[in-house]
């Protein structure tokens, strides 16, 4: 009897004439998923098998298989002949020893010659009169044995569904550029848009030497957590430290945040256009710190020309933030004690809420063109 793993996928998306596209898509997302795992990933309608593989593996496969979008459910189970003796055997080994029940077939093959119910009835008999502490129940049982004949002569049978992440494949839905820093909000963004189908690109500024080799592992480290989940995103760096020191030297110091990330926009807008990214993404929530007011949004996206920014989280409060950190697995890599930009230069009092005129007249004693091009030159792009 063979062990198997099913996959359902979130078949709302993928009706109409997209479907083929989705399902290629989903596939080559499944089967990278699973690299160096021996395994056969089959797909049969409207659903995956996983087969063939080590058992002792099992416990990463299902693992990997969570943190793939599009997963609707999937279940640990056995496929064996439709016959009701290789049925039972399999139903056995999925139905617990004692406690309420039920079984619930379904049957793909009409030609099958028992129907829906009675395999219900045979099957749950047989198992009743083997376990005497076995009761049916079939409003709510403890457990389920669920048994689904196949048209090609096989049976699956299963005993739960486990959630999957739900979402679309990731490569259905574009391309973007993470603004990622060494925090626990940018992670997360990128995680929400890896969840609508989107690829995910990240790029980070450091301010080296004034932020150290640890910062930089850290932001390695949050990259490649993200990419369990987006597939494989790419990571690049730029330096901010001359844009940074300028700003420091020229300007009025509780504007430092606000023409650093103008900056910091700039660069991601041209980064993103030559890496064909069409958006920018960025962890911003309302009102979370002095920055991410609605005038320094403003002031953010003025300096984008022609990509949207998005904003996953502008929504969502710290505590939801953490929460899905937590259930990503960043979190206790975002805690870890190394700054991602220089924190010398970070002023007592921020502007909170800057005007326009204001802003303009401070960065027009930069030159901005020759700083963000200077800064375009240090761009290193890291393997994850
Ligand atoms: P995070 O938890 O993502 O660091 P935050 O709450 O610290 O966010 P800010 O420091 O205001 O908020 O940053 C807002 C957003 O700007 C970040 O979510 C990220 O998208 C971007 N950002 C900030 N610093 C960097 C950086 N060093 N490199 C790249 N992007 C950055
Ligand atoms: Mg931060």
């Amino acid at each position: 009897m063979e062990k198997i793993v099913i996959i359902r996928y979130a078949e709302i998306h993928l009706k109409g004439k997209n479907r083929g596209y989705f399902e290629r898509v989903f596939t080559v997302n499944l089967e990278r998923a699973m690299k160096g795992l021996r395994h056969e990933l089959r797909r049969i309608s409207g659903r995956y098998l996983v087969e063939n593989f080590d058992e002792g593996m099992l416990d990463e496969i299902l693992g990997r298989v969570s943190r793939v979008f599009g997963v609707h459910s999937y279940s640990v189970g056995y496929k064996v002949e439709s016959d009701m003796d290789a049925i039972f055997a399999a139903a056995k080994l999925v139905c617990p020893m004692s406690g309420t029940f039920k079984v619930d077939t379904h049957r793909a093959d009409k030609k099958f010659p028992l129907q829906s119910m009675e395999i219900n009835r045979e099957i749950g008999g047989r198992l009743l009169s083997e376990r005497k502490e076995l009761c049916v129940d079939v409003h709510s049982p403890a457990a389920y044995v669920y048994i689904d004949v196949r048209e090609n002569g096989n049976t699956l049978v299963f005993g739960e569904f486990l959630k999957g992440l739900g979402g679309m494949p990731v490569g259905t839905s574009g391309k973007g550029l993470l603004l990622i820093s060494g925090g626990i909000d940018s992670p997360v963004a990128g995680y929400m848009m890896a969840k609508r189908g989107m690829t995910v690109d990240c790029l980070h500024f450091h301010s080296y030497p004034y932020t150290n080799d640890q910062a930089k592992e850290k932001v390695v480290d949050l990259a490649r957590i993200l990419s369990r989940y987006s597939g494989a995103a790419s990571l690049r760096t730029v330096s901010v430290t001359h844009v940074q020191e300028a700003i420091h030297e020229k300007c009025a110091p509780d504007l430092m945040i606000t023409l650093l990330r103008r900056f910091m926009y700039r660069i991601a807008e041209i980064v993103a256009k030559r890496n064909g990214d069409q958006c920018l993404i960025t962890g911003e929530s309302l009102g979370q710190v002095a920055s991410q007011t609605i005038e320094g949004m403003t002031s953010s996206n003025s300096v984008v020309r022609s990509l949207p920014v998005l904003r996953p989280l502008v929504g969502f409060d710290k505590d939801e933030i953490i929460e899905r950190s937590m259930a990503m697995g960043a979190y206790e890599t975002s805690i870890l004690p190394f700054e991602d930009c220089c924190t010398v230069f970070l002023p007592e009092f921020p502007a909170i809420k800057p005007k326009m005129s204001y802003i303009l007249e401070e960065e027009a004693k930069l030159d901005v063109d020759a700083l963000v091009e200077e800064a375009l030159g240090t761009l290193e792009k890291i393997e994850l």
